[in-house]
């Protein structure tokens, strides 16, 4: 049976697989004035699982939502599933993961868990465009990371306008950090998928996975096993689908999802780095809910 991807604007998908229907991450609702489909998280009504990379508020608010209103599982960090302990979805309906373990979704569908980085995203203010280089920021203590990141928030109180200020506001749920990323590997037998939420990862541990899908974040400073990428996004996408070579690679997180702080990212430099290195990894450009057939591969 064919699997088909639905995107939701940031790293958010629903994932049709086997008679399942799946959510990554689960972040739908929008300041407004941002691009997306309009929708919100109330507006899901149905839903088997929501898989969620990390717990910052552009990946799981809204998952408390889609759980009560279809009875939806969740699997996540130990943050996570604090997170939303706190915002009422009960316990016996989620899954602690922190990486090893591998889930039974449905018949013949699991996913297995990996850990992850989260991008810096205490190197930078506004994110940059994928072709512009950047060095440096090389051993930077947690302390000087939090420092950088409190001078962010304060950036981001200044400089978005009242409406976006008032949409952190409301999808504030208390999270402590990211909670830790972790990445997910879809095992169906059709195929597999990659899913990133985050630009970050751990180098020996993608290397030694093979999936015929990658869905990659592209968004930030790029986080290689704890240091910031010394180069563009595009290498970083690129290192990345040199790890994994997939048969088909997504973007995501690299539409302007919080204007003011978010870019509209230019594809262009991903597209032909990629075509430089992995020439037989097929990138897949997703518009919003067009529901593009991902599986089988081949
Ligand atoms: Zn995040």
């Amino acid at each position: 049976m064919a699997a088909t991807l639905d995107w939701y604007g940031c790293a958010t998908f629903r994932l049709r697989i086997a008679g399942l229907t799946i959510f990554l991450d689960a972040y739908i609702d929008r300041v407004a004035g941002a691009p997306g489909p309009g929708l919100r998280a109330d507006d899901v009504d149905a839903c088997d699982w929501i898989v969620v990379g990390h717990s910052h508020f552009d990946h799981l608010y809204g998952a408390e939502r889609i759980s009560a209103n279809t009875g939806a599982r969740i699997i996540g960090s130990y943050e996570t599933v604090r997170v939303m302990l706190a915002a009422g979805v009960p316990l016996d309906r989620m899954i602690c993961v922190s990486g090893g373990e591998t889930v039974e979704l449905g018949p013949g569908v699991t996913v297995s868990v990996y850990p992850s980085q989260h991008s810096c995203v205490w190197s930078h203010r506004q994110m940059a465009q994928p072709d512009q280089v950047c060095l440096g920021d090389l051993g930077v203590t947690w302390q000087e990371q939090q420092a950088r990141f409190a001078k962010l928030r304060a950036f981001l109180g200044t400089e978005l306008d009242a409406g976006a200020v008032d949409h952190l506001r409301a999808s504030a749920q208390g999270a402590r950090g990211d909670g830790g990323a972790l990445v997910y590997l879809f095992d169906t037998p059709d195929g597999s998928v990659l899913y990133q939420d985050t630009s970050g990862y751990w180098t020996g541990i993608f290397q030694n996975l093979r999936p015929d899908v990658a869905i990659l974040a592209a968004a930030g400073r790029g986080n290689i096993d704890g240091d910031p990428i010394q180069g563009s996004l595009s290498r970083f996408v690129a290192r990345q689908a040199e790890l994994l070579r997939p048969t088909r690679l997504i973007l995501c997180h690299h539409d302007d999802w919080l204007p003011g702080f978010s870019v509209d990212t230019d594809v262009k430099p991903i597209r032909e780095e990629l075509a430089r290195v992995v020439s037989r990894t097929e990138l897949l450009e997703l518009g919003y809910l067009d529901g593009t057939r991902i599986l089988p591969a081949r």
